[in-house]
């Protein structure tokens, strides 16, 4: 024992195999508090963001059935078909709707690049291009959905982004291998002005934390629908369950409800509401919220020491 500041502090010297133990130890708890599982809020054991892409007419539906569970979604919206839309105005009080309901109301480009391929009036093959497009969704959302004009310094609510095609490279799919490369660091760099994460689609549903808190412009998601699925209710289903097995966050991507003008992407209300119900049988288990509330928190709650986690706790390698 030795005095200090009037208390008495033990002191264990330790010398040779003893200090190579202890520190060997030491190293151990660190490594081991690093890699515990993320703890989600209220007890959950995995979180779940829905979404839907576009803003096509039957996604605001969806965003009805959502509401019905108590549940908000994410909605991506491209203003360029909303604008074209057969009924544009009624179209956008829709919108205007969901969002003071407090969904998450996110950036998929104005243009959505050539969206069907009927659409070509960005040629998305170089930064700039695609930086305007991003902006002028921005101020799509910001002047018509929560009414601000060039005059107001009001900002639009935080909100995520995702790329047109869910790919996170520029250009149609005929763009060279290189250009594929800088696509990642060019999306997140043109984005990085306006988002503070982005989603990808078919990369698998699931998401570790601690990779989202590092690569928050890659945030995986899994399309829902009968082009992707063999049964979309069991991907849907499976995808839900593997996120509490895993204590992962699982991000679903939806398109339009069938009967809906679109490129094809659909489910029918029956199955989109089979799958609420599913989600709904879990009860505290999952945590429903948009992608930008799980993203807030997921940054908020990971230190950052943790960011270098790449080992497991038995100390294998990831
Ligand atoms: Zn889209």
């Amino acid at each position: 024992m030795r005095k200090e500041n009037g208390k008495f502090i033990p002191v264990i010297v330790l010398k040779g195999k003893k200090m190579k133990r202890f520190i060997l130890f030491v190293i151990g708890i660190s490594i081991t508090s690093m890699c515990t599982a993320f703890k989600w809020p209220h007890g959950a054991k995995s979180a779940v963001s829905i979404t839907a892409d576009d803003g096509w007419w039957s996604e605001t539906t969806e965003a009805q059935y959502l509401e019905r569970y108590g549940w908000r979604g994410t909605f991506y919206l491209s203003g360029n078909l909303i604008d074209f839309y057969p009924q544009p105005q009624e179209l956008l009080e829709r919108w205007k709707a969901i969002a003071s309901a407090g969904h998450e109301l996110g950036n998929h480009t104005y243009s959505h690049a050539s969206y069907c391929k009927a659409e070509e009036k960005y040629a998305v093959n170089n930064w700039k291009n695609v930086a305007d497009d991003i902006s002028d969704q921005e101020k799509w959302l910001w002047s018509k959905i929560y009414g601000n004009n060039p005059e107001s310094s009001i900002k639009l609510p935080a909100h995520t982004f995702t790329m047109p095609y869910g790919i996170y490279f520029f250009g149609s799919t005929i763009n060279t291998y290189q250009e594929k490369q800088v696509g990642v660091a060019e999306y997140a760099a043109c984005v990085s002005l306006f988002a503070p994460g982005a989603r990808i689609a078919n990369f698998g549903a699931q998401n570790d934390p601690l990779k989202v808190a590092r690569l928050r412009y890659l945030i995986n998601s899994e399309n829902i629908d009968k082009i992707s699925n063999l049964d979309p209710v069991v991907t849907a289903n499976e995808a839900i369950d593997k996120g509490i097995q895993d204590n992962t966050w699982t991000v679903l991507t939806f398109h339009t409800l069938e009967g809906d003008k679109s490129c094809g992407y659909t489910v029918t209300d029956q199955q989109y509401i089979e799958i609420l119900d599913h989600l709904k049988s879990k009860g505290t288990d999952v945590w429903i919220a948009p992608v930008i509330e799980i993203l807030n928190y997921i940054i908020q709650n990971t230190p950052p020491e943790s960011w270098g986690c790449t080992i497991n706790e038995d100390g294998s390698p990831k």
